[in-house]
């Protein structure tokens, strides 16, 4: 069975190869699945797909034609994929439900710890020999209260770290997790969460529901000076109105590892090139803004998860015609 593996960097292809077992044939490729790029899957039976790949209606449908029956996902979120159009096509879609909550829940905290002790700043200092301790101010995290926007299994684990450094928990989900309330989180509205918190984390999938969260109308919600940390998906908070938060103060200081318009930047080495975003080139100008470029997953542990996830997905679908975690439109619903 031929499975074409689009978006792949070297690594991907390092663990995926590692997982793989006999009768299948994976071919990779670099390129980003898009309308332009879909014909790279003729002759396969299935393609593997990440991120930022164009899993929309029209993609689906030249997919489909070429005879592709199966879109393993990479990941654990589906934002990037049209369900309906999917499963009106007849193409089962897999993703990896839980690969390693440690990895983003860690990276988060580090996020958080660097922004708050400016680590990024005071690193680029010590090395030109500016020992000056101005505009390097932190606050103790002990005693802080620490909203939490999605408590699922990425939410509960950095609730857990969070506990650890004597903060207080506040969470918000629409499903409260038991494992939380006992750390002894208290739930809340959104509106309350975002009024209470010195912190606010947001680590909810992007839905309808949750795009631009943080937006024109939310922002003076938030207590002023707030550390804001995304680490879900860009398009939960507005750029724009960030933008404009950091400008008047509203937001003390920000941690993105994902952003609404990241498709067309991360994962490259584009040192040599013109940014041309230039909201993205706005946010790089303020010193208390930290960008990673989506590496919340990138541990060893969570690549050989996924990698075994995913190929588990294939192995499954060739022998019974269904994934291991296939993605519905009815699974949506019942999550929702
Ligand atoms: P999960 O499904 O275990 O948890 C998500 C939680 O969000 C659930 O408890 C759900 O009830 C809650 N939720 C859904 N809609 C909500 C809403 N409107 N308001 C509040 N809460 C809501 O998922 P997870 O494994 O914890 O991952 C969370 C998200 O993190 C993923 O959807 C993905 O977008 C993102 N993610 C990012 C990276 C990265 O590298 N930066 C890696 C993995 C996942």
């Amino acid at each position: 069975m031929r499975v074409t593996v689009f978006s792949t960097k070297p690594y991907d292809r390092r663990f995926l190869h590692r997982a793989s077992g006999e009768g299948l044939e994976l071919q990779y490729s670099e390129a980003r699945l898009s309308l332009d790029t879909a014909r790279l899957a003729e002759g396969s039976t299935a393609i593997c797909a990440f991120v930022n790949d164009d899993l929309s209606k029209p993609v689906l449908e030249y997919l489909t034609g070429m005879g592709v029956r199966l879109v393993a996902l990479r990941s654990a979120g589906f934002n990037n994929v049209d369900l309906a159009a999917a499963e009106a096509l007849g193409i089962a879609v897999a993703r990896v439900p839980a690969y390693s909550p440690h990895a983003v829940a860690e990276h988060t905290m580090a996020i958080i710890l660097a922004l708050n002790r400016k680590i990024h700043r005071a690193y680029n200092r010590v090395r030109e020999g500016n020992f000056a301790l101005d505009g390097l101010l932190g606050f103790d995290l002990n005693g802080k209260t620490m909203g939490i926007v999605g408590t699922g299994k990425i939410g509960a684990v950095l609730a857990r770290i969070a506990s650890g450094f004597g903060c207080q928990l506040l969470g918000h989900d629409i499903r409260p997790n038991p494992e939380c309330e006992a750390l002894g989180m208290a739930y809340v509205g959104r509106e309350e969460l975002f009024r209470r918190s010195d912190i606010v984390s947001l680590n909810c999938p992007l839905t309808p529901d949750t795009r631009h969260m943080i937006n024109a109308e939310t922002l003076p919600v938030l207590k002023p000076g707030v550390m804001l940390i995304n680490t879900s998906r860009g398009a939960v908070i507005d750029a724009q109105a960030a933008i404009a938060g950091l400008k008047d103060g509203t937001i003390g200081s920000l941690g993105l590892d994902v952003y609404e318009e990241e498709a067309d930047l991360f994962f490259e080495d584009l040192s040599n090139e013109v940014l041309r975003d230039d909201v993205f080139a706005r946010l790089l100008t303020f010193p208390n803004v930290l960008i990673t470029g989506h590496q919340a997953f990138f541990t060893r542990e969570a690549l050989e998860a996924i990698a075994e996830t995913t190929i588990g997905n294939i192995v499954k679908f060739r022998e019974t015609g269904k994934p291991l975690h296939a993605v519905t439109v009815e699974y949506l619903a019942a999550r929702n």
